[in-house]
């Protein structure tokens, strides 16, 4: 059996759904597109990522021959709707890129232990652009909404690749958008408007990077009011665009298996849960679904703060007034906003209280904001 055939076989006996192989050529066409868009996407240029230089495998591997891609189908169970409304599914389905120990990180290791052991030198840390990659081999193909979707399955896959120096045979690319003539369904439904045209986003204005990327040493923790409301209750990541899309819909209306996993999980969440989380429900709750770019959980409990304004239920006061005392101005800020959001006069009162004590500049800019926010609704003084 040829290497390339046994690569292809060992992937999809570990369970990969579709693996490819191209040549380890530079992606000129990725480059100009970041390039002349450098204002969306400078807080991915500039990230330890380095995707320009990745954008040129032999850059950082000159031995570097092909590159093995492959499909991971993260939608074989159900989603829970309590978690749909909140989460996007890649999260839910611990795909994005999971740690070893866990079956779908497991699989990776797996891999790369694989192509050791045929003779591959295997390149490290080499953040290569999965779209670009899979569809140049030919495994999956474009959508207007700039997620690209696998035949037979739909846009819910997580893409793996593998830059290695051997020389195998390479697939015939699907650079090509797949969608039926006339649709724009994702373009209408997403809430920012961040799909500007079709196959375009910025990203700034799309709910995942304003859940995900905003933090300090990242894009800055500072979400705009305008952006808060857009968000509704999206605490970590955004399928809006995909779940709309008729490409999609044998998953998202389709009677999937029950993931047992995932019904124990919310069981237990609330958004109320997560915005004053102990330290036991972080760790076993939070964390298994949310650790791959919120690292520290005043974001996510800010997040959180941000739904529960966005729901607008008086039943939330006593929630955001617990999170008015959180040691981290962040959360006191959001909570601030949440409470001004839903009105009435308790929340005011909470508020007016919290202003004669607070001394955070950010916090009491919130405070006041919220306060202004009552009055000119309610007309409350
Ligand atoms: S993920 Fe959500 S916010 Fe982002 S483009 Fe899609 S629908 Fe819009
Ligand atoms: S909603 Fe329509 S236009 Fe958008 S990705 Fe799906 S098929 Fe394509």
């Amino acid at each position: 059996m040829s290497l390339t055939s046994q690569i292809k076989e060992f992937a999809l006996d570990i369970g990969y759904s579709k693996v490819g192989i191209i040549p380890a050529d530079s992606f000129p066409e990725y480059i100009d597109e970041l390039t002349n868009r450098n204002e969306m996407y400078a807080f991915y240029i500039n990230s330890p990522n380095r995707p320009l230089v990745s954008a040129e495998p032999r850059s950082v591997m000159p031995s570097a021959k092909s590159i093995i891609t492959m499909v991971y189908d993260y939608s074989q169970k159900s989603f829970p709707k309590k978690f749909t409304d909140v989460m996007g599914r890649v999260y839910q389905a611990r795909a994005y890129n999971a740690p070893p120990e866990h079956t779908n990180g497991a699989r990776k290791q797996l891999m790369r232990e694989f192509l050791s052991k045929i003779g591959c030198k295997v390149g490290e840390n080499i953040i290569l652009p999965e779209r670009l990659v899979a569809a140049k081999a030919g495994i999956v193909n474009y959508g207007r909404n700039n997620f690209v979707y696998a035949d037979g399955i739909g846009s819910f896959i997580f893409l793996t690749s593998f830059i290695v120096d051997q020389e195998l045979e390479y697939d015939q690319p699907t650079v090509e958008v797949g969608c039926p003539d006339g649709c724009s369904a994702c373009m209408k439904a997403c809430p920012t408007g961040a799909i500007y045209e079709p196959h375009k986003i910025n990203p700034t204005r799309c709910i995942t990077f304003n859940t995900n990327f905003t933090q300090d040493g990242m894009a800055g923790s500072y979400i705009q009011p305008e952006m808060r409301e857009k968000m509704g209750t999206k605490v970590y990541g955004c399928d809006i665009c995909q779940e709309v899309c008729p490409r999609n819909q044998a998953r998202v209306k389709g009677k999937l298996p029950d993931d047992e996993y995932l019904l124990n999980a919310e069981k237990e969440f609330s958004l109320a849960k997560m915005l004053n989380m102990t330290d036991d429900f972080y760790q076993r709750r939070i964390y298994p679904l949310m650790y791959n770019y919120i690292k520290d959980r005043k974001y996510l409990q800010r997040n959180a703060a941000i739904a529960l304004g966005n729901l607008g239920d008086p039943e939330f006061i006593p929630d955001l007034t617990v999170a008015m005392k959180n040691q981290e101005g962040l959360v006191r800020g959001y909570a601030a906003w949440a409470l001004g959001r839903i009105g009435s006069q308790q929340a005011y009162q909470v508020l007016q209280e919290c202003l004669t004590q607070e001394t955070s500049v950010f916090v009491r800019k919130e405070l006041e904001e919220a306060l202004v926010a009552i009055q000119s609704i309610s007309g409350i003084d």
